[in-house]
């Protein structure tokens, strides 16, 4: 199978990642893409930015607005120290497919309908065409929160809805704010020619929406209650129609099998409070080529790979559930409103990083990701880093924390690590990072 021929379904961050990781691990890739059917605007941080970099990307990074000032208004205290990204997602999408394209992935641009499965692999169903069929032995799901569920076991958080308005007023300063209120939370961001966009995230089981025809009315009043909204609205009137995106959490217990993957949203999509939704369908889908390049060629390593890939999905939506809860904790106003109380409860009481201690500290064989590959190593857990460290700036732990552990009495920790041959310099920079990060007693 080592030609296998791999379709990804969807082309946003997540699809385009994995799909450029696959081509660089040699591997033929077409892309399957149809643009949104909204148009979507978010805020993104440095990070997504690096992310995306990272991943490759240098059209979709090309045309991105200089941050603009970000107004922050939680808990009755409102912060205007940070700054954001505002970008259109219909041109990030697009930068992608065109990065794509000029990686020499192949972009087949279509609606997916449904998918067969045929012998060891699948039937790819092209909707409005003449029965187009486009046949692939391994599957990347990446159409994001729209994926279908295929009856795999999915966790779900509170059920959240985001309404999304557009606006038209007077030109202004590109900027964006966000506001707590008693039923949820409002993100907007406006653009110098005047659009803009008014985002409200409720309660579906609690927020008593009336019918289709009164929404836009609804979120008006609501945004008219806002401070921070009032600059937004300031002589400036609805456009269009509104849309609803839902935005509850999702993790998906099974996220590979043995010829296919979901990654980005499809494998866990996150409460849109991080601003960080695509930084993390980043991570997922910058794993998944070495996980699909172990599924494919090393049979006897399937295991491995799914344990590996699955382990950091599930890892990474509880880091980011965790953070949401806080976050939603910290806003203390409202607290007995549906919006808030399921919401910093859930997903558990668990705290978001828990303190390392020394004797704590195991050495076991775990899956870790080499050369494309995943294959096991002995690395080191300690309560904070269940996945295991494998090196840190290439030195491997495992031998250091073995070394520390059999450590004899009066022995200096110098003197413990020198069978390891560590330059001078990079001992006592060891010493300095287990000593900071409780790895030693002191
Ligand atoms: P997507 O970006 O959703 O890409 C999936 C692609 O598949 C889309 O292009 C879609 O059109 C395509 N597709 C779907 N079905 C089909 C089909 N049948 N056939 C063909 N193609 C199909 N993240 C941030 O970083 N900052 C924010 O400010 C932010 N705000 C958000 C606000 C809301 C309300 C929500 C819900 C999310 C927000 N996010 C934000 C999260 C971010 O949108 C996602 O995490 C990120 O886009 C996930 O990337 P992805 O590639 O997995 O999926």
């Amino acid at each position: 199978m080592e030609n296998a021929k791999i379709v990804v379904l969807g082309g946003g961050p997540a699809g385009g990642a994995a799909a450029l990781g696959l081509k660089a691990l040699g591997y033929t890739v077409s892309v399957v893409a149809d643009p949104r059917p909204f148009k979507a605007v978010e805020g993104i941080s440095e990070r997504v930015v690096e992310g995306l970099r990272n991943a490759g990307f240098k059209y979709a990074l090309a045309n991105l607005p200089e941050p603009s000032p970000r107004l922050a208004s939680w808990n009755g205290a409102t912060s205007s120290a940070n700054t954001e990204m505002l970008i259109k997602r219909s041109e990030l999408d697009s930068g992608i497919l065109q990065d794509l394209r000029a990686a020499e992935v192949q972009v087949i641009e279509g609606r997916i309908g449904k998918i067969k499965r045929r012998d060891n692999g699948y039937a790819i169903e092209l909707k409005d065409t003449d029965n187009t069929e486009i046949q692939a032995d391994f599957l990347v799901e990446a159409r994001g929160r729209s994926a279908p569920g295929g009856g795999l076991e999915r966790l779900r958080g509170s059920e959240t809805v985001s309404l999304l308005q557009y606006w038209q007023g007077k030109p202004c300063k590109p900027q964006s704010a966000a506001e707590s209120f008693e039923d949820g939370w409002a993100w907007m961001a406006a653009w110098s020619d005047g659009t803009r966009y008014l985002q409200l995230t409720l309660d579906v089981a609690s927020a008593e929406l009336p019918d289709k025809a009164q929404l836009v009315d609804h979120c008006t009043a609501i945004l008219r209650t806002l401070p921070s909204a009032q600059p937004f609205l300031e002589d400036a009137e609805p456009t269009g129609i509104l849309h609803a995106r839902t935005s509850t959490p999702i993790l998906c217990r099974e996220a590979v099998g043995d010829n296919w993957i979901r990654v980005g949203d499809a494998a866990m999509a996150v409460d849109p409070l991080s601003g960080n939704g695509i930084f993390q369908a980043l991570s997922s889908a910058l794993q998944a080529p070495a996980v699909i390049n172990t599924l494919i060629t090393m049979p006897e390593r399937v295991g491995l790979a799914k344990q590996f890939y699955q382990q950091r999905v599930d890892h990474l939506f509880y880091r980011f559930a965790r953070i949401g809860r806080d976050f939603y904790g910290s806003e203390e106003r409202w607290w007995d409103n549906p919006f808030w109380s399921t919401r910093r409860n859930w997903p558990d009481s668990e705290p978001l990083h828990q303190d390392t201690d020394p004797d704590s500290l195991q050495v076991v064989s775990m899956p870790v990701v080499n050369n494309g590959l995943i294959e096991e190593q002995e690395v080191v857990i300690t309560n904070d880093q269940p996945l295991g460290i494998w090196h840190l700036n290439g030195i491997p732990m495992a031998p250091v924390v073995k070394a520390l552990q059999s450590r004899k009495f009066g022995e200096s920790i110098a003197e413990c690590l020198e069978p390891l041959g560590l330059s001078n310099q990079l001992q006592q920079g060891m010493e300095r990072w287990l000593l900071q990060n409780h790895w030693l007693h002191r």
